[in-house]
């Protein structure tokens, strides 16, 4: 399951980040970017998290996923689009060079320690 492996790591690099700061506290909040073509599930991520993160200094924490979509460019009209999916057509000039520009973020934005 991808999301297990995705909570793995968040949980991983958070507590190194906690033991380089020295810190002693209990994250409550961790704020996420996660863009739609990572096909990470956010109930998914959450249930997964809720399972790895027991007994860490992560337990109680909650997730706040915020979910990028996916948009591309294209390079020979310029401008810039939202997709559902991906689809290398430009819907404005038709052009096959089309450049995804958002959508594979997986990013620990930010997190709260109580
Ligand atoms: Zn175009």
């Amino acid at each position: 399951m991808h999301e297990m492996v995705v909570a793995e790591n968040i949980i991983k690099i958070i507590e190194q980040k906690l033991a380089e700061l020295d810190q002693q506290g209990k994250v409550k909040k961790i704020n996420l970017k996660i863009g739609k073509l990572t096909c990470v599930e956010p109930e998914a991520l959450r249930l997964s998290f809720e399972v790895i993160s027991r007994e860490t200094s992560l337990e109680k924490a909650s997730l706040f996923i915020e979910s990028i979509p996916i948009t591309g460019g294209c390079k020979d009209c310029g401008k810039d689009f939202r997709l559902e999916e991906v689809d290398f057509i430009c819907p404005f000039c038709g052009s096959f060079k089309v450049e995804i520009k958002t959508g594979r973020e997986l990013l620990i934005e930010s997190f709260e320690i109580e």
